[in-house]
């Protein structure tokens, strides 16, 4: 029979569309949007600069391949910059990636409070989602090598995690690599590498260099602070970085976001800068809340994962409300099952403040009966 519209692919409408953190405080009360994961620092004005220096050449198309800020990008982290790709952040790496990889009925497979992009971007190609068990809040690499079928193409792993903030260390990523097939690509998503000050952890430039079936993916939306530009990129081997070229579109990268991310490159103070704030505002945060007896998830990224009671008046949907009154806007990430918590980002100083008065008394107030 003929529709009577036009019909997505079955695939599409199989996606649940990915709902980001809200950003709206009540009427008359001030804004501190904690829900996404931003730098509170803002991007470097080395990169504000050069973004508004490009306004006045607009009519021109950027460069398709983005040479400057590969080669930039290369300079930075020692790499070839023939063997990066740029993207309109790395939200589109993951994508072109599920795309270039995953076919109907393939699967891919990330862990159970892994990234929910993987899961709409797998589901998008007609691919089939598969989730493995994690252990505290972390992937578990058993699980994972478990969980491989011969229809698996993909493994993503967002290391650190965005919602738990926790880690695998370099001997345990090795370990995941090692018991893979040489036909499944395993994409290590490092969108918060810059934050992690651990030995044993390694973002994923040294697996990719030694091996022909590891992509690492990068962004500058998050301790570089250009996430309203939309710019992030991949590292990977030749043929990994060729597929990706050839679907990915041909003006993909603006030229205002090339320009903005050369510049935000070559400021190593501004990123020094929002390293040392994290490293002193999220152990503090970390501290103070588990204080009040909240369970905090151990994170190495600018963000925690706080678990709230179930009883009544002390819930995360209870606590949500209230922080919200106050204009402090956290995350729910029900959608990833994890409906007791709410994840917060590092904020200022003021605003990490504001959050653990708001907690203390949100704890202190009589549990409703
Ligand atoms: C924020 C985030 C990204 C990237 O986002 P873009 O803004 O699209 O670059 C990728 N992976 C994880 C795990 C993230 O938290």
């Amino acid at each position: 029979m003929t529709a009577l519209r036009p019909q997505p692919r079955p695939a599409v409408l199989a996606i649940e569309a990915y709902v980001p953190g809200k950003s709206a405080a009540p009427a008359g009360v001030t804004l501190h949007k904690l829900s996404s994961n931003e730098t509170p620092l803002g991007p470097s004005p080395k990169a504000i600069a050069a973004y508004q220096a490009t306004a006045d050449k607009l009519e021109l198309y950027p460069d398709g391949s983005a040479t400057k800020l590969r080669q930039a990008i290369g300079e930075r982290y020692g790499l070839d910059p023939a063997r990066i790709v740029c993207g309109a952040g790395s939200d589109e790496i993951l994508n072109l990636i599920a795309h270039a990889y995953i076919g109907p009925g393939d699967e891919g497979l990330y862990s159970e409070y892994g990234f929910l992009v993987y899961k709409i971007a797998i589901t998008g190609c007609g691919g089939v989602p598969v989730v493995a068990k994690e252990r505290n809040n972390t992937a578990d690499v058993d699980a994972l090598l478990a969980a491989v079928t011969p229809r698996t193409k993909v493994v993503f792993l967002a290391n650190p995690n965005n919602p738990t903030g926790t880690y695998l260390p370099f001997d345990q990523v090795k370990r995941l690599h090692a018991g893979l097939r040489p036909d499944i690509l395993l994409v290590l998503d490092a969108a918060y590498a810059e934050y992690v000050k651990r030995n044993d952890y390694e973002s994923g430039i040294e697996l990719v260099a030694t091996s022909d079936n590891v992509v690492m993916a990068r962004t500058f939306s998050k301790i570089y602070g250009l996430a309203g530009l939309r710019l992030g990129w991949a590292y990977g081997p030749a043929h990994v970085i060729d597929a990706l070229n050839r679907i990915r579109g041909p003006f993909n990268v603006s030229s205002s976001a090339i320009e903005a991310g050369v510049a935000a490159l070559k400021d190593g103070a501004h990123l020094d800068a929002a390293v040392a704030h994290n490293e002193t505002w999220l152990p503090w945060a970390a501290k103070e809340i588990a204080a009040l007896g909240l369970k905090v998830t151990p994170s190495v990224g600018n963000f925690l994962l706080i678990e709230f009671p179930r009883e009544k008046g002390r819930t995360a949907a209870e606590a949500d409300a209230f922080l919200t009154r106050r204009g402090l806007i956290l995350r729910a990430v029900g959608a990833y099952g994890l409906p007791d918590c709410l994840r917060l980002t590092i904020g200022s100083a003021e605003q990490m403040k504001l959050v653990v008065a708001a907690l203390t008394d949100f704890m202190s107030g009589a549990p409703r009966a």
